[in-house]
């Protein structure tokens, strides 16, 4: 398949994979890990698609391999009735324990007709810790010859046991190929995808950041904050974000395009480096915990961690 030119950012892996691919030195595990919309599963879907095609083609001014769509394994793989690839259910909101085992197992035997057997788990953070140690096992004990592909947003909310055992596909577009084909989003984080490229959303975002920025110049204007925080869906992600680029732009891989937004400046000269982790800990716990249990009273635990929040920042006046 190809690659459509809107993620032209994503030759660089493709090349890396095409060397790995040709040499016969493909990893056993892959993570990929990309901000929404980054173009994680189209770089997912040429891969799984290419490693078992019958007469992969050159791509003649990248070298990159693509599938020839001709083969009789890219026609099954087009219908998605290729015996030898996996993929998790995206849709749902976990991932099961039950779901990781049959895709070990899946695994653990080698592929029927194809060259390679493929596992595809997606937005591999909606893994319980269970269902992350059932993973483990598979990582730990591959099968030669077959590949378990990972993607997620967020890094952060992988065990590191996981991690260390995949090879890590870092995508990361520059602003400037971000915001080529939408100059009128230059000045947003390119960090938020889709609040680059929905409109409605990049209000949402934007009015988000104001109201933090507020309340960071003066207390008072907490409680709108507050409101932003725990009745948008987006909030607790939004503050992560925030959190995150005030705390790297303290440390020393500051990014001029990532820590340019005005509340990520105000956040980085309001709190020090410690209680910037303490906060971000903090927000990676809730975030665990509303994903390990869905019916948890989302807004009481948000508000506790604006209380937690309040309290740091009047503490510094
Ligand atoms: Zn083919």
């Amino acid at each position: 398949m190809n690659i459509s030119a809107s993620a032209h950012w994503l030759k660089e892996h493709q090349q890396k994979l095409t060397q790995q691919l040709v040499s016969g030195r493909m990893p056993h595990a892959l993570l990929i890990v990309g901000a929404s919309g980054s173009g994680k599963s189209q770089l997912i879907q040429w891969l799984s698609h290419v490693v078992n095609c019958l007469h992969p083609v050159r791509e003649g001014d990248t070298g990159i391999v693509l599938a020839c769509k001709q083969c009789k394994h890219c026609k099954l793989q087009s219908s998605d009735t290729f015996p030898d690839l996996l993929e998790l259910d995206r849709s749902e909101n976990t991932i099961s324990v039950d779901s990781v085992r049959s895709a070990s197992r899946f695994l653990e035997s080698k592929a029927q007709i194809g060259h390679h057997k493929v596992v595809v788990v997606e937005r591999a953070e909606r893994m319980s810790v269970a269902a992350s140690n059932a993973l483990l096992k598979t990582l730990e004990e591959p099968t030669a010859g077959n590949l378990l592909v990972l993607s997620a947003n967020n890094i952060e909310h992988l065990l590191p046991t996981i991690i260390s055992r995949c090879q890590l596909i870092e995508i990361r577009p520059s602003l400037q190929q971000l915001t080529q084909n939408h100059p009128q989003h230059a000045n947003i984080n390119i960090s938020y995808l889709p609040e680059l490229t929905d409109p409605s959303l990049a209000e949402a975002f934007q009015a988000y950041c104001l109201a933090m920025a507020q309340a960071l110049d003066n207390i008072q204007q907490w409680q709108l904050f507050e409101q932003q925080l725990t009745e948008q869906e987006r909030g607790l992600l939004w503050l992560e974000r925030i959190v995150y680029l005030a705390q790297r732009s303290l440390g020393s891989s500051q990014s001029a395009d990532e820590s340019s937004l005005p509340v990520v400046q105000k956040l980085a000269a309001t709190l020090d480096f410690d209680s910037l982790i303490k906060v971000f800990q903090l927000i990676l716990e809730l975030n665990r915990h509303l994903a390990d249990y869905p019916q948890a009273n989302a807004a009481m635990l948000k508000q506790q961690l604006a209380t937690t929040l309040f309290t740091l920042i009047s503490g510094t006046e």
